[in-house]
């Protein structure tokens, strides 16, 4: 029997499958527009791997330095004793939560040490910066249609390696360079970014804002400008205040970039025809990881390339998005016997 289902793998490209039960195949599905009827190994090697011989099948507990097999009932035991004293009042259990796979059942975690009235951390050390930027850049989580991106001229691939985070949007970007579309890619480099990129430009880990704030500055000396555009932003003259303070010496020795380089980057972007950029999902990671995505965007927006087709700027849309909060799951006997949760938060990067 066959069934369409979704890979819960945490990938960006949230494949469609088919899978059949009796041959005990996984293909992508054909009839999916992204997903575009294959997939990778990973999925296509699920039976394979739940059947695997060498799959820990058995709880494993520490003892004396060593993993020993033991059964469930003495692994639940000692994992419920030791939540039991740690859930003396919020702040003495913290939940970290991180993104993966996202589904519905990505949210039990949430779910139970909600119930169990544990405190918990606000954002995430990964994704969410940069969802967070985005969404503060332009007011909600959403870009292009991924197949809008064969209709730029040029993408700028600002440090995303597509070989390992997307075969799907690779295969559009293969196709889009046989039909013309030109491709540069900044990245520190050690990446499969040569194989589909006409340029590549390698900057120094974590300083992305630097190198956008140096190609934003080539616009602002140029004076080439779009009035039009500039009526559609917030706080710009702000961000002019920024990247006034510095030179572009001093902006392109930060992110030891060549000027050379930069002015390549900045003609990309200045060019007549649509640019579209893809943002990486690393580059946010590092301190101040947020407002590179921000200098990014900024970019895109300034060099007139949001809000049309073969544009935009390419970041993150979350698949568990429309789901809504996994409170209201709660309602009912839980929530009325559930300690109040703490409100306890960390200072994330996403902050910044
Ligand atoms: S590309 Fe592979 S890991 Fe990603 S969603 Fe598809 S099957 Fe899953």
């Amino acid at each position: 029997m066959k069934t369409i289902t979704a890979c819960t793998m945490d990938c960006g490209d949230a494949c469609s499958l088919v899978v059949d039960s009796e041959s005990k195949s996984i293909k992508g599905n054909p009839k999916h527009p992204f997903t575009n009827g294959f997939c990778c190994k990973k999925g296509s090697q699920y039976f394979n791997r739940i059947n695997a011989k060498d799959r820990i099948v058995t709880p494993l507990m520490k003892q004396d330095g060593e993993f020993v097999p033991v059964t469930w009932d003495t692994a639940l035991e000692t994992i419920a004793t030791r939540l039991d004293h740690a859930r003396i009042k919020p702040e003495t259990m913290l939940h970290i939560h991180g993104h993966g796979h996202r589904g519905i059942l990505g949210m039990a975690s949430s779910l139970f040490f909600e119930a169990l009235g544990s405190s918990t951390t606000y954002g995430a050390i990964c994704d969410n910066t940069g969802i967070t930027a985005c969404m503060r850049d332009f007011g909600q989580l959403d870009h292009n249609d991924p197949q809008d991106i064969l209709n730029a001229d040029r993408v700028i691939n600002w440090g995303r390696d597509l070989t390992r985070c997307s075969i799907h949007q690779l295969a559009l970007i293969h196709k889009a360079r046989k039909n013309g579309t030109e491709v540069l890619t900044i990245s520190p480099g050690g990446d499969g970014t040569p194989e589909f990129s006409d340029i590549n430009i390698i900057i120094r880990p974590g300083t992305d804002r630097f190198l956008a704030a140096a190609v934003l500055k080539l616009y602002l000396n140029s004076g080439d400008l779009n009035p039009w555009t500039l009526t559609r932003t917030a706080n710009w003259p702000a961000l002019q205040g920024i990247i006034n303070e510095h030179s572009l010496s001093e902006l392109c020795s930060t992110c030891e970039v060549s000027t050379t380089d930069v002015k390549t980057i900045y003609e990309w972007y200045v060019d007549t025809g649509n640019v579209a950029t893809i943002i990486g999902w690393g580059l946010q990671r590092h301190l101040f990881g947020g407002q590179s995505v921000r200098f990014i965007n900024a970019l895109a927006l300034v060099s007139g390339n949001i809000g049309i087709s073969g544009g935009g700027s390419y970041y993150n849309i979350s698949s568990s998005r429309n789901f809504g909060s996994w409170k209201h799951l709660l309602k009912g006997n839980n929530q009325a016997t559930a300690p109040p949760a703490a409100n306890c938060s960390f200072r994330t990067s996403a902050q910044h």
